[in-house]
C-alpha cells in the first residue's frame, strides 16, 4: 500500500475531512501537504517570525549544582539507570516502575507528555493504551512511525489517580529531560498536553491560547509547537481538527529547520 493511501486512512481515523484533500500526488513523499481549507487556516497561524516564547532549559532546576553536573556528563545508558534509581520525589513510593521515554535517541521530533498514566506505569512506556494508539494515528498521518521520533514525559514516575504533577515533581525530575533533550537534540518539540506545555514553557498561558504559535526552548533554541494531548482528544474528538491544524504546523517548521 502506498504511503500516501495510508495517511488517507489515518486521518480518517483523526476525524479529517479527507475528502478535502488535494490530488494524491501532494502528498507523496511530503509526510503532509495541506488540504485546501487548512491551508488558509495555516496562513492565519502565526509561524516563523511568531517566536512567543524563550526557555532556557538548560537552567531549568534548581537541584545541586554538583548533581546537574553529574547528570550532564551521563551517558544515555547511564542517564537511564539513574532514572530508574531515582528517589527524589515522593512519586518514587507508588510507582511499579519509572518511564524513561521510547523511541531513537537522534530523532529530529521529541514528543512531551505529562507523566505516567497506570498502563504506562505497568508497562513502562510512555502512551499506550487508547492514547498511544490515538498518537500514533497522529503520527503515522505525518509518515512517521513511534520509533522514528522520541517520546519523553515531564514526569518519569506516575502521579496517584493520574492528578496534575505538582511543582516540587516538576522541579525534582526536571533535570533528566534537560538532559534527555540535550541528548537527543530534536530539531522541533512538540507538547502534547496544557501540562506539558506550562511547564515545558514555564508559563501558565492556557493551551487553547498557545496553539498555532511557535515557542522556542533551550539555548540553542529548538522550535516548540503546542497541541492537545491524544487523551484529551479522546474526551473531545470535535478539537481533532485543531491537532491536525497544529501538526501541520509543526510539519511546516520543521521543515524549515532541515
Ligand atoms: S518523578 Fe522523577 S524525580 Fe520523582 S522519583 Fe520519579 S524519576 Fe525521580
Amino acid at each position: 500500500m502506498r504511503l500516501a493511501a495510508r495517511q488517507y486512512q489515518y486521518l480518517e481515523a483523526l476525524g479529517i475531512d479527507v475528502y478535502k484533500l488535494r490530488e494524491r500526488e501532494d502528498l507523496e513523499g511530503t509526510g503532509l501537504k495541506p488540504v485546501p481549507g487548512r491551508a488558509a487556516d495555516l496562513k492565519s497561524v502565526p509561524s516563523g517570525t511568531l517566536t512567543a516564547g524563550v526557555v532556557d532549559g538548560s537552567a531549568g532546576t534548581d537541584a545541586p549544582a554538583s548533581q546537574q553536573e553529574d547528570r550532564a556528563t551521563l551517558d544515555w545508558d547511564a542517564l537511564q539507570h539513574k532514572v530508574a534509581e531515582c528517589r527524589l520525589c515522593p512519586l518514587h513510593e507508588g510507582r511499579t516502575q519509572t518511564v524513561f521515554g521510547v523511541g531513537d535517541v537522534n530523532a529530529d521530533l521529541m514528543l512531551i507528555g505529562e507523566a505516567p498514566g497506570a498502563e504506562e506505569d505497568r508497562r513502562g512506556e510512555p502512551f499506550v493504551g487508547r492514547a498511544g494508539k490515538l498518537l500514533d494515528a497522529m503520527l503515522q498521518a505525518l509518515g512517521l512511525a513511534r520509533d522514528q521520533v522520541f517520546i519523553a514525559n515531564i514526569l518519569k514516575c506516575r502521579p496517584p489517580n493520574n492528578r496534575d504533577p505538582r511543582p516540587e515533581e516538576v522541579l525534582a525530575c526536571e533535570s533528566y529531560l534537560v538532559q534527555q533533550i540535550h541528548t537527543v537534540k530534536p530539531r522541533l518539540i512538540l507538547a502534547l498536553g496544557r501540562v506539558a506545555a506550562q511547564n515545558l514553557l514555564k508559563t501558565q498561558t492556557p493551551i487553547g491560547k498557545m496553539r498555532g504559535k511557535q515557542f522556542q526552548y533551550g539555548d540553542p533554541p529548538v522550535p516548540v509547537v503546542v497541541t492537545y494531548h491524544p487523551a484529551y482528544l479522546l474526551r473531545a474528538p470535535r478539537e481533532k481538527k485543531k491537532s491536525w491544524q497544529d501538526l501541520q504546523l509543526a510539519m511546516t517548521i520543521y521543515k524549515e529547520q532541515t
